[in-house]
């Protein structure tokens, strides 16, 4: 198995109770079965607390919030009861993995950090320069049987294609992205309707989307991209975007269809377009600087955004 991921990947490690935010709140947690019959034999009051919250509806088991939208277990300190009590081998797969997430093809995986979590946000907009991908190779099982190699290889190929303009050509952040051939002209009301249809992560959202559709009311000239947000800052969110998301192409193939990257594309820019309109818009708060206002920015957006698959969809027009 060959493992790629970005350098910063090593750098991360949860903050807990020092993290202006919590994780712990506002999806519900999935359960994985190793964990589900490991909690079901909890005995006593926390075994009752667990039962109490532990849900299975249509095949999926979860973790019920509480009614304020947090997590029962997470303490008044924001630490977890659950891990406190047991250690870190007690927590479930999502719950030890997040915001870390997994793709594998065939021998092939993809490891990365989502932007969802503030602390991560902070590390990624804080360094500077190209962002450095690791390798590693292990022995395991996988094989590559059913997997075409040719079509998974090609996508990594104009993955790094692009990833190479964007860091390494010369010109603006906007020359470069039209020289990967990743320029699209957004249509903002279209971007604003379908953000209407996302189901809102808390109330802060819905009424930041409010904001947002005001802020462009007043503002319905502004260019696609802003020069309040640093070149470096667009082609670090550019890059996180298309090594994230372009193995998906993979998977969303027909047989007998040709590659087709539009969807991969359109969502890069609609993110980015989002991003941008956040940014902009994120005038009730006050920061203490512009990595601030970003970071902010970044991890909200990817909370609404990243982790609801039929989100993601609709940005890609699938
Ligand atoms: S958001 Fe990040 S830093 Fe905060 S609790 Fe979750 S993983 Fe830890």
């Amino acid at each position: 198995m060959i493992v790629e991921y970005p350098e910063y990947y090593c750098r991360f490690s949860c903050i807990a109770d020092k993290c202006p935010d919590t994780c712990c709140q506002g999806w519900e947690i999935d359960i994985d079965e190793t964990t589900w019959n490991k909690y079901k034999a909890v005995e006593g009051e926390l075994g009752e607390k667990l039962k109490k919250y532990m849900k299975e509806e249509n095949g999926c088991r979860f973790f019920k919030m509480r009614e304020d939208g947090y997590c029962a277990f997470l303490r008044e300190d924001n630490l977890c009861q659950l891990q406190r009590q047991f250690g870190e081998d007690y927590l479930g797969v999502i719950c030890s993995e997040h915001p870390r997430y997994f793709v594998e093809c065939g021998n092939y995986e993809q490891q990365d950090i989502s932007l969802a979590c503030p602390e991560m946000a902070r590390i990624f907009f804080t360094e500077k320069g190209n962002i450095a991908y690791c390798f590693e190779m292990y022995e395991d099982e996988s094989d590559e049987e059913d997997i075409d190699i040719e079509l998974r290889d090609r996508i990594l190929d104009d993955r790094n294609r692009i990833i190479d303009i964007m860091e390494n050509e010369s010109g603006t952040f906007t020359e470069r992205f039209r020289k990967a051939g990743l320029f699209r002209k957004i249509d903002d009301k279209l971007l604003m309707e379908m953000s209407e249809r996302m189901e809102p992560i808390n109330e802060a959202w819905t009424k930041r989307l409010q904001h947002m559709k005001e802020w462009l009311g007043k503002n319905p000239e502004c260019g696609q991209f802003s020069d309040k947000i640093s070149d470096e800052w667009y082609t670090r969110l550019t890059c996180y975007l298309v090594f994230r998301y372009w193995i998906d192409s993979y998977f969303e193939k027909d047989e007998d269809e040709e590659l087709d990257l539009t969807a991969e594309i359109m969502l890069v820019n609609y993110c980015l377009r989002l991003i941008t309109i956040m940014y902009l818009a994120n005038d009730e708060k006050v920061f203490e600087s512009e990595l601030e206002r970003m970071v902010d920015t970044a991890y909200i957006f990817s909370r609404e955004v990243e982790f609801d698959e039929d989100i993601v969809n609709m940005l890609k027009g699938l």
